[in-house]
C-alpha cells in the first residue's frame, strides 16, 4: 500500500520576529481523498500549517515530503510548478482581480502554467458550469457578490484539477445560505476524489469533513484520526496518478513559458490599468517627442544655414576694416576690380554701443540689439525685402536725419505696429525715424532681429565691426579673395583680413555640433528624469498589486516569471512611448517647419536611436519594481486581515 500523500514529520516553523514558534514539531500524514478540517484559536498555527503543507512556505525544521519526495530537493521553479500542479488554493478572502473578468480569474491557474489557448477555455467552461457561473463568465469580477467571489475562488482553485484543496477558512466572511454552499462544494470536491483541507471555525464546517485536527500553540492536540478507524478516510473515489516529475504530467499541461506568453501577460496587466500605463506612456512620448523634435530641428536649422551658406559661398567674400574712413577708401577700389558684382558697406555696432531704445511718453523700451548701419545697396546686395514699398527710397535718402528699417522681432520687442511707419526710436542718443520694416531677408535669417540703420546723418560710435560685403560674379569668391588684399593695401597686404563663406561654414559645423551636444545632454537629462519617474510609479503599482503578484504566486507563476512580467511592461511602456513619442516628435517638426517656411531634415538614425533609448529607459525603470514584485512572499502577502 502506498503511504499518505502529505508528510510532516517533526515541523517547526519560527519567524524572526515571533517570541513563540508558530509550528511546534508537528507531525502528521493525510492521505490521498481525505477531507480534514483544522480548528483551533486564532493565532494557533493553522494558517502557517496550511502554508507549509501547500508549499507557500517552508518549515524552520523537520521534514515534508509529497508522495514520499522531498520538495526541498527541487529548485524554486521546480517547486513552483509542483505546488501549481498539486494543490488549489482558497482563501477567506477570495482575492479576485476586480478589473478582470470572472472567466480571466478562473483561467488565471492555467494562464501562470502556460496551458494552450483551447485547453484553457474547454477547462474553464467547467469549472465556471461547476461552480454554476457560466452565466457570468464575461462579467467584470468586481462587480460579484461576495459569494459569488467565493465560487469564482473555487473555480479558479480547481480549474488546474489539482490534488488537493486547501482552504483557509472559506466560509468566513459568508452568509449561512452561501456558507452551506461552500459545504456542498467542498463535499462535492471531496467525492471526486479530491483531497481537501480546511482551515475553520465553523462547527459546521468541521462536522462536514470526515477527520478533524484540532491545533494550539503550534501543536496537534487532537486528531479524530487517531481515534477513530483509518480505513475510512482512505478511500479514494478515483484514482489519480501523481508525480512531481513536471514532465510526466498530464498532456494539456503547459510546456512552458516563453517570450510571448510573459510579453501577452505584461500587455494584458497594463491594458487593465488604462490610466497607470497611459500616465508612465505619457511621460515616455513627451522626452521621446522632445528629443525627437530638438534632434530634426537642429538637423533642419543646420541645413538651412548650410544651404544658405552654400549659396553664399558661390558668389560672396567679407572684408574687414579698423574704421569707416579706411572702410569707404577700401569699398572704391574692390568696386573696380573684374568680377565683383557690388559692394556694400556694413557697420556693426555692438549692443553695448547701440544703446537702442524708444521713448512712449513717460514709457522706455530698452532693447540690447546689435545694430548695422548699412549703405542702400546692403539691401539688394542680401536680396532684402521691406515694406512699405517706398521705404527703400526712404531709406536711401540723406534729408538731415537718420532713417531705419527693422526686423519683426525688434520691432514687436519696441511695442511698434508693422503697418506704421514714421515713429521715432533711440540708437545711441539719436533720434531715427522708422521708414519700414523688413519681411524676409534670405541670405542672412539673423536679421529678424536686426536693426539697419542708413549710413546718411547718423554719427557713428567709436567702435563697432566695420566689414566690407563683396558681391562676385558665380564661383568667384576664391580668385577674389586671392587679390583683394593687394587690391585694398598695395604696401601692407597681409594686414588685410579677408573672409570667406568657406570659414563661416566651419564655422557653422562647429556650432552645430555644439548645438547637437547640448540637444543630447538635455535629452538625457530628459530621459533619466523620465526612467525615475516610470520607476517610481511602478514602484508603487507594486505595492498596489502585491496581492494579485502573491496570487499569480500561489496559481504556479515562478519568481522568474513575476520578474519578467514587469520587466516587460517596462520595456512595452518605453518601446510604445519611444514609437509614439517618435511619430509625436517628427508630426511636431513638420508643424514648426511648415510655419516657419524650412524644408524639414528628418534624422532616422537619431529617431531609431531615440526609439532604442527609449526602450532601454523602460527596461531599466523596471528592474528595482520587478525585483520587489518577485521578492513578494505570497504566504504573507495572502494571509487574511
Ligand atoms: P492562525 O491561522 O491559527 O490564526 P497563524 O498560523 O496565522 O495562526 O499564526 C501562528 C503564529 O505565528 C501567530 O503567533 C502569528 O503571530 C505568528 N506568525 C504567523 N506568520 C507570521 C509572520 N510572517 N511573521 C511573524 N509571525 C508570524
Amino acid at each position: 500500500m502506498s503511504g499518505p500523500l502529505l508528510s510532516l514529520v517533526d515541523v517547526s516553523r519560527s519567524f524572526p520576529t515571533g517570541t513563540t514558534l508558530a509550528l511546534d514539531e508537528v507531525s502528521l500524514d493525510i492521505s490521498e481523498g481525505e477531507f480534514v478540517a483544522i480548528v483551533g484559536q486564532s493565532g494557533a498555527g493553522k494558517s502557517t500549517l496550511l502554508n507549509v503543507l501547500g508549499l507557500l512556505d517552508s518549515p524552520t525544521s523537520g521534514q515534508y515530503l509529497i508522495n514520499g519526495e522531498n520538495p526541498k530537493a527541487l529548485s524554486d521553479s521546480e517547486r513552483d510548478r509542483l505546488r501549481a500542479v498539486t494543490f488549489g488554493f482558497v482563501f477567506q478572502d477570495s482575492f479576485i482581480l476586480p478589473q478582470e473578468s470572472v472567466a480571466r480569474n478562473v483561467a488565471l491557474p492555467l494562464r501562470m502554467e502556460g496551458v494552450e489557448r483551447l485547453n484553457q477555455i474547454s477547462m474553464v467552461e467547467l469549472a465556471l458550469d461547476e461552480f454554476v457561473l457560466l452565466e457570468k463568465a464575461n462579467q467584470s469580477a468586481g462587480t460579484l457578490s461576495g459569494g459569488e467571489r467565493q465560487r469564482v475562488a473555487f473555480a479558479r482553485a480547481i480549474v488546474g484539477k489539482p490534488l488537493v484543496l486547501l482552504a483557509d477558512e472559506p466560509t468566513g466572511n459568508l452568509d449561512s445560505a452561501n456558507s452551506r454552499r461552500v459545504m456542498d462544494h467542498l463535499g462535492r470536491l471531496h467525492r471526486h476524489g479530491v483531497t481537501v483541507i480546511v482551515i475553520t471555525h465553523s462547527d459546521e464546517v468541521a462536522a462536514a469533513a470526515e477527520r478533524q485536527i484540532r491545533v494550539s500553540d503550534g501543536r496537534i492536540v487532537a486528531d479524530s484520526l487517531s481515534v477513530s478507524s483509518s480505513s475510512n478516510s482512505r478511500r479514494s473515489s478515483q484514482k489519480r496518478t501523481f508525480s512531481i516529475a513536471p514532465q510526466e504530467d498530464s498532456a494539456w499541461r503547459g510546456t512552458g513559458k516563453g517570450r510571448t506568453w510573459h510579453a501577452a501577460e505584461a500587455l494584458t496587466a497594463l491594458l487593465l490599468s488604462p490610466i497607470r500605463s497611459m500616465t508612465i506612456l505619457l511621460a515616455f512620448i513627451v522626452a521621446v517627442a522632445g528629443l525627437v523634435s530638438a534632434v530634426n530641428l537642429t538637423a533642419t536649422a543646420a541645413s538651412q544655414v548650410s544651404s544658405k551658406l552654400s549659396a553664399a559661398a558661390l558668389d560672396q567674400v567679407v572684408v574687414h576694416f579698423e574704421s569707416p574712413e579706411e572702410l569707404q577708401l577700401g569699398a572704391d577700389r574692390v568696386r573696380s576690380l573684374e568680377g565683383v558684382v557690388a559692394v556694400a558697406s556694413d557697420l556693426q555696432i555692438e549692443p553695448s554701443d547701440a544703446d537702442l531704445g524708444r521713448n512712449v511718453g513717460s514709457q522706455s523700451f530698452d532693447l540690447p540689439s546689435r545694430v548695422r548701419v548699412v549703405d542702400p545697396a546692403f539691401l539688394a546686395l542680401n536680396e532684402i525685402v521691406v515694406g512699405p514699398s517706398n521705404a527703400p527710397g526712404l531709406f536711401a535718402a540723406e534729408d538731415g536725419s537718420p532713417t531705419a528699417l527693422l526686423g519683426p522681432d525688434v520691432a514687436a520687442e519696441l511695442g511698434l505696429d508693422t503697418s506704421r511707419v514714421g515713429e521715432i526710436i533711440r540708437v545711441n542718443e539719436q533720434d531715427v525715424v522708422v521708414v519700414g520694416y523688413i519681411e524676409s531677408s534670405i541670405r542672412d535669417v539673423t536679421l529678424a532681429r536686426g536693426v539697419l540703420l542708413s549710413q546718411a546723418d547718423f554719427i557713428l560710435p567709436e567702435s563697432g565691426t566695420w566689414q566690407l560685403l563683396v558681391r562676385t560674379e558665380p564661383g568667384l569668391p576664391a580668385k577674389i579673395a586671392e587679390a583683394l588684399p593687394l587690391t585694398i593695401d598695395p604696401v601692407h597686404p597681409e594686414d588685410v583680413r579677408i573672409e570667406t563663406v568657406a570659414d563661416l561654414r566651419e564655422l557653422t559645423a562647429g556650432v552645430n555640433g555644439d548645438l547637437a551636444v547640448n540637444v543630447f545632454v538635455i535629452s538625457s537629462v530628459l530621459l533619466l528624469l523620465v526612467c525615475l519617474t516610470s520607476s517610481i510609479s511602478m514602484f508603487l503599482t507594486v505595492l498596489a498589486r502585491t496581492r494579485e503578484i502573491a496570487l499569480r504566486r500561489a496559481v504556479g507563476a515562478s519568481k522568474a516569471d513575476v520578474r519578467t512580467l514587469f520587466l516587460m511592461e517596462g520595456a512595452i511602456l518605453g518601446l510604445a512611448g519611444g514609437v509614439a513619442g517618435c511619430s509625436v516628435g517628427i508630426v511636431a517638426t513638420s508643424a514648426v517647419c511648415l510655419a516657419l517656411g524650412w524644408a524639414p531634415t528628418f534624422d532616422p538614425a537619431g529617431a531609431l536611436a531615440a526609439v532604442a533609448a527609449s526602450l532601454f529607459a523602460g527596461s531599466v525603470s523596471a528592474i528595482v519594481p520587478a525585483r520587489r514584485a518577485a521578492g513578494i512572499e505570497a504566504a504573507l502577502a495572502l494571509r487574511a486581515n
